[in-house]
C-alpha cells in the first residue's frame, strides 16, 4: 500500500501509541479523582499541557484541549464574537478557509456580524494590500489559515499578523494551523497570533484530539460548560489518551522536522522530474508557496475521481481535494480563485506526503502511476 493522503489524516506514530496506550488500561483513572491513581493521571495531563505550551511559547493555562480543529476553530470564533471585552461587528476570513472556519463565520453572520472575505491571488496566498483595504474600526477578528488543505500554500502569517496589530492591536488574529503544526516552523509570537487551532490526527496522533492555543489570557467562552475542566473553558472529562498522544506526536514531529522537510523537498522534486520527463502534458498546480508535502496534478479530460479509483485498485491512496468535502461532486472554489479553470480543476488529484513516503519506493510508485496514466488515456 502507498498512502499519499496525509492532509486527510496520518497514521499514528508507533511510539505515540506505546506512550498513550496505558491511559486506556492500567492508567484509566479520571484525572479529577482525588485518590492517588487519579492524581497521577492528572500529573501526566499537566506535563503534556506544559510541554505543548512550551512548544508554542505560551503559558500552560492557555492551552485548551478539545476534540480537534473543527471545535478549536469554532471555539475561537464564538469566544471572540461574544466577548464583552472586544468590540466591532466585522469578521475577516481568507477566501480559502476550511469549512470549519467558513461555517463558523456564516453562523456569526446569522447573528448580525458582517463577514468580509480576503481574496487570494494566483499564487494561492493573501495579498497584504487586500488585508489593509478590508480592515476597519469595526474589525473584531481576522482569521487566516497557515497552510491550505487543498492546494498546500503557506500564507505570509508574519506579515499579516504585524499589519493587523499595527492597524489595531485589539483585533484578534486567529490561525487555523491544522496543516502546518509540526511540519513548518511557526511562531505565535513573531506572527502576533492570538489564537491558533490544531488537530492531532494530522500529525501522527489519533483522531478526536486537538487544541486551541492562546498567546495570552483571552476571553474564551466555553462552548460546553460542565465540570470546569480546561480552566473552565471546555467542560468534559479530559481525553487523557489523546492528550498524551498529542504531546508525544508533536515532540516527534518537531525532533524530525528538519530531516522530514529535507526528505519531502527531494521527494517532491523527484515527482516533478518524473511528471515533467514522462508525462509533460499533465496539468500540475505549483507555485512558490506550495509546501513540499503537497502536489496537485491531473490528466487532461480524465475526472479526478476516475484517476483516484484506478490508483486505489493498485493500492495507492490519494485524494481529489479536501477530505472534508471530497465526497461532494462540486469542484472546490479554491481552484477558480487560483486561476485554474473548472475543466482542469475537475481532473486534479491531491497527493500529500508524510515521513513514511521514501525515495527508495518512488521507482515502483512511478511505474504504477505511468501504467495507470497510460490505461486511462487509451
Ligand atoms: N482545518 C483544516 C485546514 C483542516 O485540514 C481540517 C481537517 N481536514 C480541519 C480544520 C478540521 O480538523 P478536524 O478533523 O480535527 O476537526
Amino acid at each position: 500500500m502507498f498512502y499519499l493522503d496525509h492532509a486527510a489524516t496520518t497514521p499514528v506514530f508507533p511510539e505515540v501509541l506505546t506512550a498513550a496506550l496505558p491511559y486506556l488500561n492500567t492508567e484509566f483513572f479520571n484525572p479529577s479523582s482525588l485518590y492517588s491513581p487519579g492524581v497521577k493521571v492528572s500529573r501526566f495531563v499537566k506535563t503534556a499541557r506544559e510541554r505543548i505550551a512550551h512548544y508554542f511559547g505560551v503559558s500552560p493555562g492557555n492551552v485548551v484541549f478539545c476534540s480537534g480543529a473543527t471545535e478549536s476553530n469554532f471555539m475561537a470564533f464564538m469566544s471572540t464574537a461574544f466577548s464583552s471585552r472586544l468590540s466591532g461587528q466585522e469578521i475577516v476570513i481568507s477566501a480559502i478557509e476550511h469549512p470549519s472556519v467558513t461555517k463558523a463565520a456564516e453562523f456569526l453572520k446569522s447573528r448580525g456580524f458582517e463577514i468580509k472575505i480576503l481574496p487570494i491571488d494566483h499564487s494561492g496566498t493573501v495579498d497584504l494590500s487586500q488585508l489593509l483595504s478590508v480592515l476597519s474600526s469595526e474589525t473584531r477578528l481576522v482569521s487566516c489559515m497557515a497552510v491550505n488543505n487543498e492546494i498546500g500554500t503557506l500564507q505570509p502569517l508574519e506579515l499579516l499578523g504585524k499589519a493587523i496589530k499595527q492597524y489595531n492591536p485589539k483585533i484578534m488574529f486567529h490561525v487555523d494551523a491544522t496543516q502546518a503544526v509540526g511540519k513548518i516552523p511557526l511562531s505565535i509570537r513573531l506572527a502576533e497570533i492570538d489564537m491558533l487551532s490544531l488537530s492531532g490526527h494530522k500529525l501522527g496522533a489519533p483522531k478526536g484530539i486537538g487544541a486551541l492555543i492562546m498567546r495570552r489570557d483571552l476571553p474564551v467562552q466555553p462552548l460546553m460548560e460542565g465540570g470546569g475542566q480546561e480552566n473552565g473553558w471546555r467542560g468534559g472529562t479530559e481525553n487523557v489518551f489523546g492528550i498524551v498522544a498529542l504531546e508525544k506526536a508533536l515532540t516527534i514531529m518537531e525532533q524530525n522536522r528538519q530531516k522530514t522537510s529535507t526528505q519531502m523537498i527531494h521527494y517532491k522534486q523527484k515527482w516533478l522530474d518524473f511528471l515533467g520527463e514522462q508525462h509533460p502534458d499533465l496539468y500540475i498546480y505549483t507555485t512558490d508557496y506550495v509546501q513540499p508535502f503537497y502536489l496537485n496534478f491531473g490528466i487532461p479530460q480524465v475526472p479526478a475521481e476516475v484517476f483516484l479509483h484506478h490508483l486505489e485498485a493498485k493500492g495507492i491512496f490519494v485524494s481529489t481535494g479536501s477530505a472534508c468535502s471530497s465526497r461532494k461532486s462540486k469542484v472546490s472554489p479554491v481552484w477558480e480563485l487560483v486561476g485554474v479553470p473548472q475543466k482542469k480543476a475537475k481532473t486534479m488529484i491531491r497527493l500529500s506526503f508524510g515521513y513514511e513516503n521514501l525515495e527508495e519506493d518512488q521507482e515502483l510508485l512511478f511505474k504504477i502511476f505511468s501504467e495507470v496514466i497510460r490505461d486511462l488515456r487509451t
